[in-house]
């Protein structure tokens, strides 16, 4: 699984994706001329034959259609100069008429100056507005991998032990010498580092700066320290350190920073729906987006829209305002129509410049509107804005607010599709309900905050041991419910006593009181117990034995008893 430094899949891909932009840049130039042969015979068509109506509609699409693409393959100039055309032939298109001499003076002119663009461009280079920087090679770190520097071996291996529970893979130098060494081969995701500011330890800083660590995407450095005054937080900061933790250490924090730090749910990438007839624009605009990381469907053909809403989901939609059988504004109405995605951006694209028109798509359910040609940062900025407060604005609906886990709510709509989906698959699937220990008496000892982060490092075990298929939720106060698709009691029993294990070992703090804290599962499984609530109950009554039983333990439900009442 190690990335190195020199072909790392991440940046494969942006190479492939810009490979691919430029590949699409030169294919829209190499078809200009054609296009520009097909809007030279309707220009001569129209002022042969006394500006027909649909020869001058024509034309109009046509050159709107460049108004609206050109600027996104580097070719500002060619985009303005038809939108400056665009402008008269909609006026006369909108008036059904010819133009007047003058304005036909005025057309004439800036269709000589747009042939001459198209006619510089064959043979020679596009230019490219440079609308993605080229990516810099940097090295991906390796996710759970961290560094600790440190003299105390003591110190290191406690840490390191700790960090061991919630699925960190530590690896500890006495030197900063060494731990540069090994970046040479693994870059990890966070260093954390002793410093002390004695000689040898003082040394830990000027290596983190010696590494040059890129600003954004590089590995977190984390210092720890005996001191706790200004100047040395002030050191530590001008030094690249995202935190800073006195000793004695709160490990708990210093988790806490450091699942931040190493982002431990990747945020899953947005899913963004293209719709536009400009077949080669939209997929000009995807692969901008995906070079962002997104996943990006383009739908050229708008009469499979509802089906693609429901099978793709999209968290935003970017809509075409002109396509030859719908509006996008009449396409935005029907979506908001359907309450399941009443909520979902949607942000108009066109060379609509009239404000008035803008004013009344935005009321009919439209977000934003990007004028095309859109730049490509305009478009990556408004898409991730807009993206990214959908999600939280929905993920407050279904999560919960102190560990980030799902909701009670959630859980259970999630394990009734689950089941639903074991059943038709004949499949199996395990529902299995934690609650800590003697919870009440860690309240009464150490407060309810200290709770409080009981509740949470038991949360962050569960997302860091447990598996991306494996969906987690706090079912409530301090009781965890975990649904396992395709697997049975029997296997999960041992994965849940590992995380049992763990749990009862990792270090819980409190100022300097260090502690344990214990929980105990019941185990229940699918097709032994057949519907949402059977199976809740079995969990909940083997959790009931378990505490019955000593307590810091885990029970299979026994499916004879499924009729006795708990
Ligand atoms: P058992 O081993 O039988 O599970 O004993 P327990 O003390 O854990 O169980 P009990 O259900 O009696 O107590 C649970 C306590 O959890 C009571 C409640 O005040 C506390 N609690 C519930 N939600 C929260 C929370 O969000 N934060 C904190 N700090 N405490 C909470
Ligand atoms: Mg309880
Ligand atoms: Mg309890």
């Amino acid at each position: 699984m190690g990335h190195d430094f020199q072909a790392s899949p991440m940046n494969q891909q942006r190479l492939d994706i810009e490979e691919q932009l430029r590949r699409l840049r030169e294919n829209y130039v190499a078809q200009l001329p054609a296009k520009l042969g097909v809007m030279e015979d309707l220009w001569r068509e129209l002022n042969e034959n006394h500006w027909p109506a649909e020869a001058l509609e024509l034309l109009h699409r046509k050159i709107h259609g460049i108004a609206g693409s050109g600027g996104s393959f580097g070719l500002m100039e060619l985009s303005q100069s038809a939108r400056l055309l665009e402008q008269v032939l909609l006026k006369l298109k909108t008036e059904q008429r010819a133009p007047s001499t003058d304005e036909h003076v005025v057309l004439r002119d800036h269709f000589t100056d747009f042939r001459k663009m198209i006619q510089g461009l064959e043979g020679g280079d596009a230019d490219p507005q440079q609308a993605s920087s080229p990516s810099r090679e940097t090295p991906v770190p390796q996710q759970r991998l961290i560094y600790l520097i440190d003299a105390d071996a003591n110190l290191a291996e406690e840490i390191a032990s700790q960090l061991d529970h919630f699925g960190y893979q530590v690896e500890v130098f006495c030197t900063p010498e060494s731990a540069v060494r090994s970046c040479k081969q693994r870059l990890p995701r966070a260093f954390i580092v002793d410093v002390s500011f004695s000689q040898t330890q003082a040394t830990g800083m000027e290596c983190i700066k010696q590494l040059d660590l890129p600003e954004e995407g590089g590995p977190g450095v984390i210092f720890i320290s005996s001191r706790d005054d200004l100047e040395a937080r002030i050191e530590a900061v001008r030094n690249h350190g995202s935190a800073y933790f006195s000793k004695p250490l709160d490990i708990n924090a210093l988790i806490d920073r450091l699942d931040s730090l190493t982002g431990q749910q990747p945020s899953e990438p947005f899913r963004i729906l293209i719709v536009d007839d400009a077949e080669e624009l939209a997929e000009h605009y995807a692969l901008v987006l995906r070079q962002k990381g997104m996943v990006v469907k383009v739908l050229t053909e708008p009469s499979t829209l509802l089906q693609n809403l429901s099978e793709f989901s999209p968290e935003l939609i970017l809509m075409d305002m002109y396509m030859p059988e719908y509006s996008g504004m009449e396409l935005a109405t029907v979506i908001r129509q359907s309450s399941a995605y009443l909520g979902v951006p949607i942000v108009y694209l066109s060379t609509e410049t009239n404000m008035q028109v803008q004013f009344s798509a935005m009321r009919l359910g439209g977000d934003d509107f990007l004028t095309k040609p859109v730049q490509d940062e305009r478009l990556v900025s408004a898409v991730i804005t807009r993206a990214e407060r959908y999600r939280s604005l929905t993920s407050m609906m279904i999560r919960d607010g102190l560990t980030g886990l799902y909701n009670h709510s959630h859980l259970k709509e999630q394990l009734v599709q689950e089941l639903a989906r074991a059943r038709r698959e004949n499949g199996e699937l395990c529902f299995v309900m934690f609650d800590i220990d003697h919870f009440k008496a860690v309240n009464d000892s150490y407060g309810h905050p200290t709770g409080d982060r009981v509740i949470k490092s038991l949360a962050r075990l569960l997302k860091q041991r447990l598996r991306e298929s494996d969906i987690i939720g706090r079912y409530g106060g301090e009781e965890f419910g975990v649904i396992f698709p395709n697997t049975n009691a029997h296997k999960i029993k041992p994965v849940v006593d590992d995380l049992r294990e763990h749990f009862a070992q990792a270090q819980q703090f409190c100022d300097e009181t260090k502690f344990n804290v214990s929980f105990s599962a019941g185990i229940a499984s699918f097709p032994d117990f057949d519907n949402a609530e059977s199976l809740t109950n079995a969990a909940d009554t083997a959790l009931y034995t378990a505490k019955h039983a000593g307590r810091n333990c885990a029970i299979i439900a026994n499916p004879e008893d499924s009729q006795k009442p708990a």
